[in-house]
């Protein structure tokens, strides 16, 4: 099979395409052949070394596709043929992965397989910051950095629909216009403007009862100006760049405030979890309440492209990897 393998930490040139074996599943495993990938920033950090990884290594987190096989003498909830998608581990940029069967997710019919590699990790992700991290309610007001991102436009709907006062940042007006149609009621250009004055502003001084921040270095401690006293800063992620070391005593002096860094793996630790959480997100696919933004779709060979596309900061939704044209 092709799949893209990263010798050494570095840019996106490091993403070659190989000739690998294909892989066999072993017990508890199906192997999978893979129609799409989702690109997500986790790949990233892992490919310039912010995040430690072992090399060599076959990125990629998130995908959707067909089982082919099921490893001997397993008893499986899924069979050869069935649409499946997962997120987490990595081995996703290939056209085939062995994949643990506790991670598999049957597809609805109602959802394309392209749909599906692309909502599974940023929908879960936008589902558990909504409805656990802080589980918003109506009355209540939040700040979504970069809200016009893959994450940023799914979380804009499920945090509008849970009736909460949704304010956006995001870097260019044509990008702050998609996050308002996905549900944001007001969307501050954080490119122009100083968003902890403007959210100041907009809430008549009090500020936000949580910012979700994943923008990181850049945005971590105006963000901390944004919230009202006991406010919620949840720290989800590092597009800028990662955040220093912090002084508790800053979350003291700005409203004793309470400071998060969650990560879906914690958030879908059980099969339960995973599949109500997962079923929560594909049946809003489904049922047409959540839409699904695909900017671009990249040939497997393209793989260092499309992380370079969703560095640049110039995407809005979903970056796909479709190993067969
Ligand atoms: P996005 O599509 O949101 O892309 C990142 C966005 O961040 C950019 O489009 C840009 O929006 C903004 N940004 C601001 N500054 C920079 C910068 N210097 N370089 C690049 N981007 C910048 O990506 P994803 O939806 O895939 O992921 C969003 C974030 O969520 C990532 O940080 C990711 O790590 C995190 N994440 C965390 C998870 C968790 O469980 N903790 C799980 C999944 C994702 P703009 O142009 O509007 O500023």
């Amino acid at each position: 099979m092709k799949a893209i393998q990263i010798d050494a930490p570095g840019g996106p040139e490091v993403l070659k395409l190989v000739d690998l074996p294909d892989p066999i599943p072993g017990g508890n495993e199906a192997l999978v052949r893979i129609e799409a990938i989702g690109v997500n920033f986790v790949e990233v950090y892992q490919r310039t070394g912010l995040y430690p990884m072992s090399f060599p290594m076959i990125p990629g987190s998130e995908a959707a596709g067909t089982v082919v096989a099921i490893g001997e003498g397993t008893q499986a909830d899924v069979k050869v043929g069935d649409r499946v998608a997962w997120q987490g581990g990595s081995g996703a940029y290939a056209e085939m992965a062995r994949v643990p069967l506790n991670l598999l997710v049957k597809i609805p019919d109602e959802v394309t397989t392209d749909q599906a590699a692309a909502v599974m990790l940023q929908g879960m992700t936008a589902h558990y910051l909504a409805n656990t991290t802080f589980p918003l309610k109506p009355g209540e007001s939040c700040l979504i950095h970069a809200a016009a991102g893959g994450v940023g436009l799914l979380f804009c709907q499920m945090a509008s629909r849970l009736g909460a006062r949704v304010i956006g940042t995001a870097s260019t007006d044509e990008k702050a216009e998609l996050a308002r149609k996905a549900g944001a009621d007001t969307v501050i250009n954080y490119t122009k403007q100083d968003f902890a004055a403007e959210v100041k502003r907009l809430t008549q001084g009090r500020g936000v009862n949580v910012v979700y921040d994943s923008v990181g270095k850049t945005t971590w401690e105006q963000s901390l100006d944004c919230l009202a006293p006991l406010g919620l800063l949840v720290l989800f992620g590092n597009s800028s760049g990662p955040v220093p070391p912090i002084d508790p005593q800053i979350l003291s002096r700005k409203g004793s405030l309470y400071l998060t860094r969650p990560t879906l793996a914690h958030y879908i630790a059980t099969r339960d979890a995973l599949a109500q959480r997962a079923s929560a997100v594909l049946n809003g696919v489904a049922a047409g309440a959540l839409d699904v933004r695909i900017e671009r779709t990249f040939d497997l060979a393209e793989a260092g492209a499309a992380q370079a596309l969703l560095e640049s900061r110039k995407t809005s939704g979903k970056v796909l990897i479709k190993p067969a044209p």
